[in-house]
């Protein structure tokens, strides 16, 4: 059963797609990941995507762009599985989002990258609602050709 998504739902994720695709290709070997962040009464907060070079990532970016605490109870849009850890050794997206205390992640697609999976169980446990597959077949699309260099 996949869950049940609103209109407001896809179109924060259209604007996280939007977001992703502007980057698409400047992002060296990470792939290029749209996340918009939405208050939970609706209000956009923030959003980000991946920097050039692929080293600063979508959800870091929105987060660090609003004042501590600004995303509490709120919700995220990411096009792709939020990372579990970091090859760079920098903070993952998981932990951010738990530390900024996010109620809500909707996500199209998990991540194939073995440092990116693992990010929906990880926010799961913490008590975060996780809902998978709005929109996936864009993220199947988008990150084909990632996925393909991961196998
Ligand atoms: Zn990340």
């Amino acid at each position: 059963m996949s869950p049940e998504f609103s209109q407001a739902d896809h179109a924060a994720m259209g604007r996280a797609f939007a977001l992703a695709r502007a980057q698409a290709g400047r992002t060296g070997q990470n792939p290029a990941v749209g996340c918009v962040l939405v208050r939970a009464d609706g209000q956009l907060l923030s959003e980000g995507a991946t920097g050039d070079g692929g080293t600063a990532h979508a959800e870091a970016l929105a987060l660090g762009a609003v004042p501590a605490g600004a995303a509490r109870g709120g919700m995220a849009y990411v096009t792709l599985e939020p990372c579990r850890i970091r090859s760079g050794g920098g903070t993952a997206c998981s932990t951010l989002l738990l530390e900024a205390g996010i109620s809500r992640l909707v996500c199209p697609i998990a991540d194939e990258h073995p440092n990116g999976a693992g990010g929906f169980e990880r926010l799961r446990m913490a008590g975060v609602m996780v809902e998978i597959g709005l929109m996936a077949d864009q993220a199947r699309a988008l990150y084909a050709d990632f996925f393909a260099r991961l196998a």
